[in-house]
């Protein structure tokens, strides 16, 4: 037998309590049955589901993490593996009969960290990301030059050098990302139709740092944090608004510990409803279409935002929304979080696939989300078979571009 960490900076000694309170129950691999609708959709844990060991459920990092805190285990290939091919969709932590917070994801998160720290990761798969962001300030390998390319035809403000009192924080998926860019289009112009006065930070713009967070190079992240807050700060916008759910998530809840912001952070779905309900958009026309909506993990679960997207789906007349078996805090994850996308490409594309078959099995013609990642992941799950597309667009569709 080891002997315990004497290292007193090591991330693992945060969460050791909640390493050693895990009882072992088993019911961080499946949704609440008492939420129970189809048999076929129990199943929470993406990495778990797929490789059916237990190391790749909450309950086997739990072990890893005392294995590792007493030097019991060391650093293997396949150690890594458990550990990074988790999304960090936080389904466990919704789900555990012990943790009164995050405890599952928090053991998770520092197992990351600890890897980093020690040199073990990043692994080969995530460096490109790294690098990318240190090199050019996003992880799509792209120049600065071409983060403005989508906001070329349109008439919005540039936040860097005119004051707006709301920041519209695009995130480099939607900057950059062809197949992501329309929905990020719509919600500027619905916007403007809304007459708000806004802009965006262009070439300024800077990645929220949210793939640095999650594959565990906490340092890295709260530099980031740190300059980031300063520069949002400066803007002097009241509020910013991050329609990518990454983005959302890190600017809401972990930039904090990092700076005061002086800014309200706010969803790009909790915009539009808040507009809709005071009456400044009207979805007027009809989109007769079966949809269904899928959580983002960073939206819902991490932000609690479950209502909103639901409430502007349902303001569409003509469109019927229905639910999948596993929604909200249940929601089944896209398969793309934590650097799995990048990293495990095959995991995160029967996730996707999954969750297709999930949407089929109600009856949907389309699959809707609020999150470039997911709804990126959950296209390539698609095969071209179903439809997948923003809610931003749906809502942009029934209020008519004519009127921008
Ligand atoms: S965060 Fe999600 S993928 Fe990771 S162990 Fe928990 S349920 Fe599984
Ligand atoms: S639900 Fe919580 S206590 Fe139960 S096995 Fe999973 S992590 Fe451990």
């Amino acid at each position: 037998m080891g002997s315990f960490t004497r290292n007193p900076f090591d991330p693992l000694l945060q969460v050791s309590k909640d390493a050693y309170r895990c009882g072992k129950c088993m019911l961080c691999k499946y949704i609440d049955h008492n939420e129970m609708s189809d048999i076929r959709f129990l199943n929470i844990c993406p990495p778990g589901t797929r490789y059916q060991y237990e190391a790749y459920f909450a309950s086997g990092k739990q072990e890893i993490a005392r294995g590792l805190l007493q030097g019991d285990i060391d650093y293997t290939d396949r150690l890594l593996h458990a550990i990074f091919t988790c999304t960090l969709c936080g389904g466990c932590q919704a789900v555990c009969s012990v943790a009164g917070d995050k405890n599952p994801l928090k053991t998770i998160v520092a197992l990351r960290e600890k890897a980093v720290r020690e040199g073990m990761a990043p692994l080969p798969g995530h460096q490109a990301i790294f690098t990318s962001i240190e090199n050019y300030d996003n992880p799509w390998q792209q120049p600065r030059s071409r983060r403005d390319a989508w906001a070329r035809r349109l008439r919005v403000k540039d936040a860097s050098r005119e004051k707006v009192d709301i920041l519209l924080f695009v995130g480099c998926t939607y900057a950059y990302n062809a197949a992501a860019q329309p929905a990020v289009r719509d919600l500027a112009l619905l916007m403007s139709a809304a007459g708000l006065d806004f802009g965006i930070l262009g070439r300024e713009e800077p990645c929220c740092a949210s793939p640095v967070l999650r594959i565990g190079d906490y340092e890295g992240f709260s530099r980031r944090a740190e300059a980031n807050i300063r520069l949002l700060n400066s803007t002097g916008a009241s509020r910013v608004v991050a329609p990518c759910s990454g983005c959302y998530s890190v600017l809401k809840e972990e930039y904090p510990d990092f700076g005061e912001e002086g800014f309200e952070v706010i969803s790009a779905v909790e915009l539009l409803a808040e507009l809709l309900q005071e009456g400044r958009l009207e979805a007027g026309r009809e989109v007769p279409r079966r949809v269904t909506y899928h959580d983002p993990c960073h939206l819902g679960r991490y932000c609690e935002v479950y209502d909103a997207p639901r409430e502007l789906l349902s303001a569409i007349p003509g469109l019927e929304l229905v639910e999948m078996p596993r929604r909200r805090e249940n929601s089944w994850c896209c398969g793309s979080g934590g650097g799995v996308k990048t990293a495990f490409p095959e995991l995160a594309l029967w996730a996707a696939e999954t969750r297709v078959r999930e949407a089929e099995s109600v009856g949907a013609e389309v699959l809707a989300s609020a999150c470039p990642w997911c709804e990126s992941n959950l296209r390539d799950g698609s095969r071209g078979g179903m439809e997948v597309v923003s809610i931003l667009s749906l809502l942009a569709e029934s209020v008519g571009k004519e009127v921008f």
